[in-house]
């Protein structure tokens, strides 16, 4: 699941399809390099056998807008490795306020932050 965040931070689409499940894997995908990714929250993660699911809060920046994506992601493990089957993605808009924490997860203030 970090792996998977880290690839689609770095655009590394070849590990992002390597580890899709055959039969929900697109034929094409492209990242789009106008996203930048900035900090992964994962909420709850189970696995029961060889199944998984993940919840997680994946937060992004584009063209100066903030977003979370939010996701329940389901998994599943074959020959040692986990492999994404599908999810139900919801992405909201932020608003940061200029003393709310910065969304990129610097842990200062958005006003002395990105926002600044
Ligand atoms: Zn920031």
């Amino acid at each position: 699941m970090r792996s998977r965040f880290s690839a689609f931070a770095r655009g590394d689409i070849d590990y992002l399809l390597a580890s899709w499940a055959p039969e929900t894997r697109p034929a094409r995908f492209a990242s789009d390099p106008q996203t930048q990714w900035h900090t992964l929250t994962v909420v709850s993660a189970q696995a029961n056998d060889a199944r998984g699911e993940v919840h997680f809060l994946a937060v992004s920046r584009q063209d100066g807008q903030w977003h979370c994506l939010e996701e329940r992601s389901r998994f599943r493990q074959e020959g040692g490795h986990w492999f994404y089957i599908d999810g139900d993605p919801v992405l909201t808009t932020l608003s940061p306020g200029r003393n709310s924490p910065c969304p990129c997860g610097s842990g200062a203030k958005f006003k002395r932050c990105c926002g600044g």
